[in-house]
């Protein structure tokens, strides 16, 4: 295999993609705006320097792919809401710590006595179960087609073991039905999407025939600078192209047909629903409730609670950002009351979310 962070390969290839990127804004006569649906590919855009260095001739822009950041300002509510359940252990990744609810966040809660664990897994919370018979505990599920099969494994497992005592909230979500809802918007201004080489693993290329059949420009990519710069030439080559294909350019881990065997465990704990997110609203079959087989397990189901009233956060373009519709630069808030250190949105509390990713790659551009 190549070297994919070879930076003689990676200069090659940007001097073969901006003659390419100026004759295609020339014949547009504007900037070409790709979307990135993945918060992995945000970070390795901004943190390789592509998106400044071909800023004069591409908006990269980022879209629904941060996993946290998409999460509904209802489903924040109900998570935090366990943390004050009693007899619960609420375990979570660790960037859903800080995500502001209407009231709250999971670290408050902590502090005011609440018992919140930072997990690495859903496996290890069945652990935590295991070690605690006489609480609940509840964890939290939010992920995309990448992370939803380890949490499919831990309810089998509880299942295999019977334990009684672990729950999961699922806010798990699928990547394809998003594409779809913002290839339908007629003001999308979108010229081609950089998909996400991660979820392509489970979905495979297959999964993303809906935007083949929109005949949008679009390119499954890696996340290295040379699967990075060489998807954004084949996106914009596939630009002047009458018909297109998805082009699957992350040969080496995505196959035609995705991982069957991932898929068929998601299938099995797991019924497609609809789904809120973040700033785009609900649509179906885009979220993975728990199938009614494993309902024992589910915790929205298993473990009723308070929430308070919904409230976004004011002045917060999360929204806007996640639907590719504005840039964290923006946003009025963005590195000013809004920091890593003190964030209002989650697309500032992720570390693969839009603006923390600007305000550590892009700022001083
Ligand atoms: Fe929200 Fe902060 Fe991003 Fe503004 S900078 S959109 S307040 S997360």
């Amino acid at each position: 295999l190549p070297d994919f962070r070879d930076t003689g390969m990676s200069k090659k290839l940007l001097n073969k993609l901006v003659p390419e990127l100026e004759q295609a804004r020339e014949k547009m006569g504007r900037k070409l705006r790709f979307m990135e649906v993945c918060g992995t590919h945000t970070v390795a855009i901004s943190k390789s320097g592509v998106r400044s260095l071909l800023a004069p001739y591409v908006d990269l822009i980022s879209g629904p792919g941060c996993p946290v950041c998409v999460t509904d300002q209802s489903d924040i509510d109900h998570m935090i809401a366990f943390a004050g359940s009693e007899d619960v252990i609420v375990t979570t990744f660790g960037d859903m710590m800080k995500v502001p609810g209407s009231t709250s966040n999971l670290f408050q809660e902590r502090a005011n006595g609440a018992d919140v664990r930072v997990v690495y897994s859903a496996s290890e919370s069945v652990d935590i179960a295991i070690k605690h018979p006489d609480k609940r505990v509840v964890f939290l599920g939010v992920g995309f087609e990448t992370t939803s099969p380890g949490v499919a494994l831990a309810i089998l497992w509880a299942e295999k073991q019977k334990i009684g005592n672990f729950f999961v909230y699922s806010a798990n979500k699928l990547t394809p039905p998003a594409v779809n809802v913002l290839l339908q918007d007629p003001d999308h201004r979108i010229d081609g999407f950089l998909l996400p080489g991660n979820v392509s693993v489970v979905v495979g290329r297959e999964g993303w025939m809906d935007v083949e059949k929109a005949n949008m420009p679009a390119v499954i990519g890696g996340f290295e600078p040379v699967d990075l710069l060489s998807s954004l030439y084949l996106l914009t080559e596939e630009m002047s192209k009458g018909r297109r294909q998805v082009v699957n350019n992350y040969k080496r881990v995505v196959k035609e047909e995705g991982n069957t065997k991932a898929a068929a465990l998601l299938g099995e704990v797991f019924s497609p629903c609809e789904m809120a997110w973040r700033g785009i609203g609900a649509f179906p079959e885009s979220g993975l409730r728990i199938h009614h087989r494993y309902e024992r397990y589910d915790a929205a189901l298993q473990i009723p609670v308070d929430k308070p009233v919904t409230k976004l956060p004011r002045g917060c373009q999360c929204g806007e950002i996640i639907k590719g519709k504005a840039t964290p630069f923006e946003c009025k808030l963005f590195g000013r009351a809004c920091t890593p250190q003190n964030p209002i949105g989650p697309c500032m509390v992720s570390g693969e979310g839009s603006c923390s990713t600007f305000y550590t790659y892009e700022r001083h551009q």
